[in-house]
């Protein structure tokens, strides 16, 4: 997967369309990760101690990675990423519309 914990990602399809996030999470395994404020669901809590709140809590769930593109940090356009080896071995991600590197 191309995308990484702490990208800037838009959502290409689905309910939260056009919804820009930051990625909180990534499960690489499952090619699915977590938005900020993207496909939040509601989970009813109940207090296990005094004093925590108790009632309705929204948290993000998992999408599909496919669902996603990467926000170039660059030309802020949602775009393709590559790969790119680097005079030193290592591979870096780049943005395909502009070219300039993402890694930060
Ligand atoms: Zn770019």
């Amino acid at each position: 997967m191309r995308i990484k914990k702490g990208d800037i990602v838009v959502v290409i399809r689905g309910n939260y369309k056009d919804k820009k996030g930051k990625v909180m999470m990534v499960f690489p395994k499952e090619g699915r990760l977590i938005v900020e404020g993207v496909n939040m669901q509601r989970r009813h809590t109940r207090p296990k101690r005094r004093g925590e709140p108790s009632g309705i809590l929204e948290k993000e769930g998992p999408i599909q990675h496919s669902n996603v593109m990467v926000v170039c940090p660059s030309c802020g356009e949602a775009t393709r990423v590559g790969i790119m080896k680097l005079a030193d071995g290592k591979r870096a991600r780049y943005c395909k519309k502009c070219n300039e590197l993402m890694e930060r």
